[in-house]
């Protein structure tokens, strides 16, 4: 991709979103340099869904970028990100969400989570079920997990060009989000990627993890 793609894919993108919908550039395999270039167009959440990815190009770039972790993240990683992760989106265990606690406290800051809803039919997604995200939500209402904020939900729908399907799971979800709202207001439902985000917001999606149409394909893929 140039840079002069780079810039309109990254406006049509914008001009797609309402106001009010978050935008995760996904930079996942792209270089330094790409990144630079979003950044530059008025960027600041990317997200990046490898732990040793993430690590090599944080140190590269502006110290004002919120990097989000949207990948399946192992425990004994958690420390590598710990200091300057600004949202982990794909919290999908009771010991994961434990281990960032003792992380963030270890470095004196809160970090800011999503659960994330397994919504899809597929085996492979990672995901908590529907009751033990609730749980979790409970459990962090009740004052455990003080160094982390739960700001809402992430959910990946179906691989799949069924959109009855994707909308189905993404208003599920949504129901879901509202139903904890109740509870507590939270900020953030993040749902939709390059190939389904415009049906994510007609569900109700506030933030969206786009990629693709704006880095362009990637090289090579998870
Ligand atoms: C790669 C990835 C995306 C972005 O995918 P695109 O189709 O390139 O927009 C979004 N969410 C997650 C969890 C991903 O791993």
């Amino acid at each position: 991709m140039s840079s002069k793609e780079i810039n309109t894919n990254y406006q049509r993108v914008k001009n797609n979103l309402p106001d009010d919908v978050q935008l995760v550039a996904v930079s996942k395999t792209h270089p330094a340099e790409k990144i630079m270039e979003v950044y530059s167009l008025g960027q600041r959440i990317f997200g990046e869904n490898k732990v040793q990815e993430l690590r090599e190009k944080q140190p590269l770039l502006p110290k004002d970028i919120q990097w989000h972790l949207i990948g399946h993240l192992q425990t004994n990683k958690v420390k590598y990100i710990a200091d300057f992760i600004d949202t982990i989106q794909s919290v999908d265990s009771a010991k994961l969400l434990e281990e960032i606690d003792r992380q963030a406290a270890k470095h004196n800051r809160k970090i800011k989570i999503l659960l994330q809803v397994k919504i899809a039919e597929e085996e492979s997604k990672f995901g908590l079920e529907i009751h033990e995200a609730k749980e979790l939500f409970t459990d962090w209402l009740n004052g455990n997990y003080p160094n982390i904020q739960i700001q809402g939900l992430m959910g990946m729908a179906t691989f799949t060009e069924n959109k009855d399907q994707v909308m189905k799971e993404f208003t599920f979800l949504k129901q879901i989000f509202d139903k904890m709202c109740l509870q507590k207001p939270l900020k953030i439902l993040s749902m939709g990627m390059s190939d389904d985000y415009p049906l994510a917001i007609t569900c109700g999606a506030n933030s969206v993890r786009i990629g693709s149409a704006i880095f362009g394909q990637r090289q090579y893929d998870l």
